[in-house]
């Protein structure tokens, strides 16, 4: 029985930080990691990071203590909807300015 071979094409593109410009200065809500809740933080251990996975604009950080990039973190929540722990809160940015944080 002869062997078949299949080529597949698909098209892909690849994104890089600050490829859309500094993307922070959109941010209304700020990406906030509870490290006590970090499955790599906590385990000490490279496993999970679907926050660097999922991010649109790579602005996370594949780390045992990953960090998010606000100079170029647009705020879209993403990361938050797919942390499978919560780990990551969206906090209104005028709230954390109301409290003086940066
Ligand atoms: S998705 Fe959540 S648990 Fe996983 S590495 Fe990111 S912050 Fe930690
Ligand atoms: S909110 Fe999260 S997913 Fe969206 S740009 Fe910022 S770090 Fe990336």
């Amino acid at each position: 029985m002869s062997e078949m071979k299949y080529k597949v094409v698909t098209s892909k593109s690849t994104h890089g930080k600050g490829d859309a410009g500094r993307t922070g200065s959109w941010r209304v809500e700020r990406p906030m990691i509870d490290l006590g809740k970090c499955t790599p933080a906590k385990k000490e251990k490279m496993v999970c990071h679907l926050c660097w996975l999922y991010c649109p604009d790579a602005v996370v950080t594949k780390e045992i203590e990953p960090k998010i990039d606000l100079e170029y973190c647009k705020g879209c929540g993403i990361c938050a909807e797919e942390c499978p722990t919560k780990a990551i809160k969206m906090v209104e940015e005028r709230e954390l300015a109301e409290k003086g944080e940066k």
